[in-house]
């Protein structure tokens, strides 16, 4: 497994609590910073429960849903009541977030071995994978690790990806995202995650293609940040920094939020979105969580989708090494990329759409036209889409409309 972020810690719990032999190898050691925005919706609490993290334990701030504000208007989107998720969110800083996953993996068999970087996938003369290279230490000494199967949990550099000459798919554009902690006791503790849709780029006038958020940590701290498309006009980043500076005054002077309350510096990082890398197998490499590109289009969220990918890795891995190694094992495996299609393709499909034609030119104003904020109904429709929470089969009328919705989608070819 290479990296220990959400993607590597949640596979090899699965896979050590399925009896299979697992090595973590992290380039950092732990607890570290990872540039977040910290917020979980209800898919990814449904998955820390299935990882069997304690989520009642001291540490984790719950949240109700979102609220969402823009051109003067403000709305509550409750997390729906469903059979399927749990109805509530979370906030955890990342510095402790990946920290206590990684510490379960190990919990529960798997080998945790930090300060290893790897630099690329290790081949035999078939071009098949066995196993990583990788330097270790403050001296970087060279090492070598061997290993059946390879899981690229590497994050957006997608080293080991590209070191197979898996490159992203360079039509779909990767977002921005950056975030600042400040400290706010007025809103430190806001039952809800804050999400600003009306923002503009300082510097050419025109709207963010993204939106900035406020989440709340529950420690006296606030992660603020901003996530956006490029600009679909200009095809030019955005400059996350001028778009903060221009939007953190408007935010209400009790709330603290300035300068003076600055708890670390702002840091950015890029969002691989859309299923940007494929396909997810190749001979012995699965890709799983960031370096797929498996950020939701709709939301920029990344945490629920690297967890859940990763345990379908999971479990078709388990299942693959049961086999003779060989072309029964490959057939196996190759049925990873088939079920991340079965999964999401329409979603992130329709998502890539709306990125494109949507987000990348207007931001979110459009969809938070007034109508839909005065319209309980519709902001119910609007959280599910967005987030990605349903009841299958459905279980309600929101639920049909999205499943027919999505079911429109044709399902791009692998
Ligand atoms: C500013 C910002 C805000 C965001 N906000 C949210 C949010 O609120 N909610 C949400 O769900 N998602 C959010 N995301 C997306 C989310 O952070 C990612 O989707 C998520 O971290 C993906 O997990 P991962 O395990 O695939 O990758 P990562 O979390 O990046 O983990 C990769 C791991 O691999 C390690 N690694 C990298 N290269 C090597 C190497 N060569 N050798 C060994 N180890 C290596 C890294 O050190 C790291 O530990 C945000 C992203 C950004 C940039």
């Amino acid at each position: 497994m290479v990296g220990a972020g959400p993607a590597g810690s949640a596979a090899a719990v699965h896979l050590a609590r399925a009896g299979v032999d697992v090595m973590l190898l992290e380039k950092s050691g732990f607890p570290r910073e990872k540039v977040c925005g910290d917020g979980l919706t209800p898919r990814a609490v449904h998955q820390l429960v299935r990882l069997g993290i304690d989520i009642d334990a001291p540490g984790w701030m719950r949240n109700k849903g979102m609220r969402w504000v823009c051109g003067g208007h403000r709305a509550e989107l409750d997390w729906p009541r469903l059979g399927a998720f749990p109805d509530f969110g979370l906030t955890r800083s990342r510095h402790d977030f990946d920290d206590l996953l990684a510490t379960h993996a190990t919990a529960t068999g798997a080998r945790l071995r930090t300060n290893v970087k790897v630099t690329g996938p290790l081949t035999d003369r078939a071009g098949q994978v066995i196993g990583v290279t990788a330097s270790h230490g403050p001296g970087a000494e060279p090492v070598r690790y061997l290993a059946p199967l390879v899981v690229a949990a590497d994050g957006a550099s997608a080293r080991t990806a590209l070191g197979l000459g898996l490159e992203r798919d360079a039509k779909r554009p990767v977002a921005a995202a950056a975030r600042r902690y400040y400290r706010s006791a007025a809103r430190t503790h806001d039952p809800y995650l804050e999400l600003w849709a009306d923002l503009r780029c300082p510097r050419t006038g025109l709207d963010l293609p993204g939106y900035g958020w406020v989440f709340p940590m529950g420690d006296g701290r606030v992660n603020v940040g901003l996530g956006a498309l490029p600009q679909q006009r200009r095809r030019r980043p955005v400059d996350l920094r001028a778009a903060l500076d221009h939007w953190l005054p408007r935010l209400p002077e009790e709330w603290d939020v300035n300068e003076g309350s600055a708890d670390s510096p702002l840091r950015s990082a890029p969002l691989p979105m859309g299923l940007n890398r494929r396909p997810q197998y190749r001979r012995g490499l699965l890709l799983v969580g960031d370096s797929a590109g498996m950020v939701s289009p709709w939301s920029g969220e990344g945490i629920a989708q690297a967890m859940e990918a990763a345990e379908v890795a999971a479990e078709i891995i388990a299942l693959a090494l049961a086999r003779p190694a060989g072309p029964r094992r490959e057939h196996a495996l190759h049925h990873y990329p088939a079920e991340i299609q079965r999964r999401w393709a329409r979603y992130y499909r329709l998502g890539n759409v709306a990125g494109d034609l949507l987000f990348s030119r207007f931001g979110y104003r459009p969809l938070l036209h007034p109508r839909v904020m005065a319209s309980p109904h519709l902001l119910r429709v609007l959280a599910r889409l967005l987030t990605h929470v349903s009841d299958e089969p459905a279980q309600d009328t929101i639920d049909a409309v999205l499943h027919s919705l999505l079911r429109l989608v044709p399902v791009p070819r692998r």
